[in-house]
């Protein structure tokens, strides 16, 4: 069933083995905890971008960070860094984003299409 090797005994065994019984509920417990940790993930990214989506309905808005941090946003997680030729880091989750500036603020802008653009050579 496991590993392939011929399984001898009660017809309603499943495992040829001891350890092979044991890796496969041990594969079955990281899948869960893989699965797990996608989801908490997941749902901390679409959590930040409702966020961001509700502090800046429209285009750009300067806020303090701390309204991001109050709001529950996981500065953790991210689905993409677009760095401009300044250096300027904007941290997207999907199609919000921002910008860390000084005095603790933060810019949040919406994604733009040239954000996308891989950087060749
Ligand atoms: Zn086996």
């Amino acid at each position: 069933m496991q590993c392939g090797a011929a399984i001898v005994g009660r017809s309603d065994k499943r495992y040829c083995s001891d350890p092979c019984r044991h890796q496969a509920n041990n594969a079955v417990k990281q899948q869960k905890q893989n699965d797990s940790r996608i989801n908490q993930i997941n749902a901390a990214l679409r959590k930040n971008r409702s966020i961001l989506k509700q502090l800046s309905p429209q285009g750009k808005t300067t806020i303090p960070r701390q309204y991001l941090a109050l709001a529950g946003f996981d500065f953790r997680y991210l689905t993409q860094l677009y760095t401009t030729q300044k250096g300027n880091a904007y941290h997207l989750c999907y199609d919000y984003g921002y910008l860390l500036l000084p005095e603790e603020k933060v810019l949040i802008v919406n994604w733009q299409p040239y954000m996308d653009k891989m950087e060749l050579g």
